[in-house]
């Protein structure tokens, strides 16, 4: 006969550190795992490794997609259009090949007509300055200085310990804890797959006064500024973003050095950019998920780059990051709600067969692109060539050169909330 469990409510104690729910992680995707499990009614806290006045690195991700926009509208109303608000919308898109122009194009209308445009352009830091205001307008407490060292699960739920000595008990708990995932360690799950060939040099430039109205976003293919790197240029909200792709026999550290990348900021940006960098780093892009999004019990589901983690071309990291923190609450809130523990594993089941086929799209798409930017493959080099020959013809070959570099626009096939 079919066992019947208790509602959470009922099986919690008044301890402090028992919650029905806790979140490993206040990056961006624990934070919007937090808002979206209070929004159908959950409690939560977050258990966060670093300590509050943390210095959080770089611009990372700043192409937010209006699905991730309308997705924490949803459930927080009033974030997505302030972080309309605080964004941009660039109307010109423009690619070169070796210093001549292949595309041009200016939108009237670039972000459409409503309150929540295609997309907005802001930091990442920017982004989560707001979940977290929002976090605390609800009351979501964020244990700052709480690593997360040991995740214990069982048919019951989850006993984690943090790095301060700190014990606590849940039902449920979602691992947003990043790329260097405990909780995927302590639940025995492998991350899987691939890391770029090149590396790449991505720095953010401050844009001192604000930007202007005529924006544009910028891709450059074996641009001559930079001894024939690929380059991409990106406004947001500030400042823009220089994306450097290094070459087979390039040493990054060195290219990354002041002077070098002086000398890049003046041949591709001007003069006045020149003093101007506030953070460069470099990376190789990995393209990993891990094999399983669930722990044996069913209590833990991993979320964000715990889960996959993607090269940025299309943008997927974060925004399909926001979709994993807003399904895992939707599928806990069913979880806890329900009248039998098969009921309860079969959402939790569910939600890793939803988003384990959403990363692997998305590794997918980010793949093509990098596969595509690295070009070793000979048809994909004449393509290019082809394509950049007949651009002053075919408007058709240099759409097709600007639109390459970002991978396949299409949504995973399984979507629930948000498109990535
Ligand atoms: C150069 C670059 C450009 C990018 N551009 C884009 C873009 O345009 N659009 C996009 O969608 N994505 C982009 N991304 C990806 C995006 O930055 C990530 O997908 C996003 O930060 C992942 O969020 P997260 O919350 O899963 O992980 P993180 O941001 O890494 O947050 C994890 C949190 O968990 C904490 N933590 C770690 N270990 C523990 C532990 N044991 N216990 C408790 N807490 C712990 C960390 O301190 C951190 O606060 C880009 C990334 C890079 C590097």
């Amino acid at each position: 006969m079919e066992e019947f469990r208790l509602h959470s409510n009922t099986t919690m104690s008044t301890n402090e550190n028992t919650n029905p729910v806790l979140i490993a992680g206040a990056g961006p995707v624990g934070m919007t795992a937090a808002l979206a499990l209070h929004a159908r009614g959950i409690d939560t806290a977050i258990l966060e490794a670093e300590s509050e006045d943390r210095d959080r690195d770089g611009s990372r991700a700043i192409y937010v997609h209006g699905s991730t926009l309308r997705t924490l509208e949803r459930i927080h109303p009033g974030l997505g259009t302030d972080l309309v608000d605080e964004g941009l919308v660039w109307p010109t898109r423009r690619t070169l090949y070796r210093g001549k122009e292949v595309f041009n194009r200016t939108y009237d209308s670039p972000g459409g007509s409503g309150d929540i445009p295609h997309f907005t352009s802001v930091p990442q830091v920017v982004t989560e300055a707001y979940m977290h205001d929002a976090l605390e307008d609800i009351g979501i407490e964020i244990h700052w200085d709480s690593e997360v060292v040991t995740v214990d699960t069982s048919p019951d739920g989850v006993h984690v310990e943090t790095g301060d000595g700190a014990e606590w008990e849940a039902e449920y708990l979602i691992g947003a804890d990043g790329g260097g995932s405990e909780v995927r360690n302590e639940i025995g799950a492998n991350f899987e797959g691939d890391q770029s060939e090149n590396a790449f040099l991505i720095a953010d430039i401050e844009e001192e006064g604000g930007h202007g109205e005529e924006l544009e976003r910028m891709f450059h293919y074996d641009a001559p500024e930079t001894d024939g790197r690929n380059v991409l240029l990106v406004p947001f909200t500030g400042g823009w973003r220089l994306d450097i792709q290094c070459l087979g026999d390039d040493d990054p550290e060195e290219l990354k050095s002041d002077e070098r990348m002086q000398e890049f900021i003046r041949d591709v940006m001007g003069e006045e950019y020149v003093d101007n960098l506030k953070w460069v780093s470099t990376y190789y892009f990995l393209q990993v998920m891990a094999d399983t999004f669930v722990d044996e019990h069913r209590r833990v589901l991993l979320a964000g780059e715990a889960a996959h983690l993607l090269a940025p071309f299309g943008a997927r990291g974060m925004n399909s990051g926001v979709a994993d923190a807003d399904e895992a609450a939707s599928a806990i809130a069913v979880a806890l709600g329900a009248r039998t523990d098969a009921v309860a594993r079969d959402e939790i089941e569910l939600y890793a067969a939803r988003r384990e086929k959403a990363a692997e799209y998305n590794l997918e798409a980010a793949g093509q692109a990098l596969e595509y930017l690295q070009g070793e493959n000979p048809a994909t080099i004449l393509r290019k060539e082809a394509a950049a020959s007949l651009a002053d013809t075919f408007e058709e070959a240099g759409e097709w050169l600007d639109d390459a570099p970002y991978g396949p626009h299409g949504s995973p096939p399984i979507v629930s909330t948000g498109n990535y």
